[in-house]
């Protein structure tokens, strides 16, 4: 038993030591690849030259792809090796912010992701499982991967990984559940100052609805969040508004949460209808974001391997008050095991969507980190399809996480 055991160790070994040095010989490539997706950003669902150019890459080497891929024109998939083993997902974000380009990093993202994929398939028949790209558009906004899973994107994955870049080491990030309404206020219009009796003031509900919630933000519990702002507030001061449009996003550390407070956020803007005798007709976005389910059995593997590669970490615990957000990828760790560890790519402090995180996210130390994260998920998944253990914890700690919910 012992001698087998020590086998399997040197063979992981091997194969880590093989795909590290298979991303540096695809160095230059990688980083190309990221400073072009960097140099052209390219919002939600119009990622044309990003997808196009990663999709170009996997097909050079040899693999066949599918772009566009799950009924989306900026979605790629490319699945390699036999079926029949344990396959890993890689999942390549790659849109950008209006205005201000790749202030989020995800021309790292999805380098990295690719980068991932084609070093563990340099491995060639050494590789001990299968893989599957998958190219995500619109994590910004638009949900992408919310509609890629409805479409099949993630079934058949035995766990999923992406690795975002930021200004410190983390072993995960405190994602959280969000969901996203449009209310339409409908009053009466009238001379506001030769009848306004025979007007309804959409302006007033709107504003007694924005008053109720700010209200209401007292008592909010620890980790919930509510935005809300006006985007049309009447059209003349001289008519009474016959329509107003608010929008509004309420975030929670989960689902249930969630729930009570889109009650509550209906409740607000039915009062302010009712109190300003108006109506109101309220539009939930369809794609709400789930929080992330970390698994931590992968994480850990994930931290022991990027800590290999000289990587410090952050304790979680550390963290400052409220550091949270929300992304798609929250939703795919509901469907299969998966991790999404932040890399640091620039120097501490710099935010996120920024002009200096987009500057940190072309920067040398940005190309370290794509690097880096290329060849710690790399090295991940050979822990994961190698190790039957760590298969055995990751399954366990999905079931648990599910049941918890
Ligand atoms: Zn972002
Ligand atoms: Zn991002």
């Amino acid at each position: 038993m012992e001698m087998r055991t020590e086998e399997q160790d040197s063979r992981v070994a091997r194969l880590k030591a093989k795909v590290c040095e298979n991303v540096d010989a695809r160095r230059d490539e990688l980083v190309s690849v990221s400073l072009d997706i960097h140099r052209n950003p390219e919002v939600a669902f119009t990622e044309r030259h990003a997808s196009g150019l990663l999709a170009s890459h996997l097909r050079a080497a040899g693999h066949i792809v599918n772009h566009p891929a799950f009924g989306m024109e900026t979605a790629i998939r490319c699945d390699i090796g036999p079926a029949n083993l344990p396959c890993v997902g890689l999942v390549g974000e790659y849109d950008a912010l209006p205005e201000i380009g790749h202030a989020c990093g995800h021309n790292i993202i999805g380098t990295a992701a690719m980068g991932a994929a084609l070093a563990l398939a340099d491995l060639g028949a050494d590789l001990p499982g299968r893989v599957r790209f998958i190219g995500t558009p619109a994590e910004e906004s638009g949900g992408g991967k919310i509609i890629l899973a409805r479409k099949g994107a993630f079934e058949g994955l035995d766990c999923a990984m992406m690795v975002h870049p930021a200004d410190r080491n983390l072993p995960t990030f405190p994602i959280i559940a969000r969901a996203a309404a449009r209310a339409v206020f409908h009053g009466r219009p009238s001379h506001a100052a030769a009848g306004p009796e025979h007007g309804i003031n959409a302006l007033d509900a709107l504003v007694t609805a924005y008053n109720a919630i700010a209200a209401w933000r007292q008592q909010l519990s620890h980790g919930c969040r509510i935005h809300a702002i006006i985007t049309e507030g009447g059209v003349a001061t001289n008519v009474i508004p016959e329509r107003t449009v608010g929008e509004f996003v309420i975030r929670a550390p989960d689902r249930i949460m969630l729930e009570d407070m889109r009650a509550r956020l209906n409740a607000c803007l039915e009062a302010g209808a009712l109190a300003a005798g108006a109506s109101v007709d309220i539009a939930w976005d369809e794609n709400d974001y789930h929080e992330l389910v970390t698994n931590w059995p992968l994480a850990q593997a994930y931290r022991s391997n990027a800590e290999r590669l000289g990587r410090n970490f952050d304790e979680m615990a550390d963290q400052p008050f409220g550091f949270a957000a929300s992304t798609d990828f929250g939703n795919v760790s509901h469907l299969v095991p998966a991790i999404h560890p932040m890399i640091q790519a620039m120097p501490r402090g710099t935010e996120f969507h920024t002009l200096d995180f987009a500057r940190g996210a072309a920067s040398d130390a940005g190309m370290d980190a794509l690097v880096d994260s290329a060849k710690s998920m790399a090295m991940t998944a050979i822990d994961f399809m190698c190790d039957a253990k760590l298969r055995g914890a990751v399954a366990g700690d999905f079931v648990a996480g599910r049941k918890g919910r």
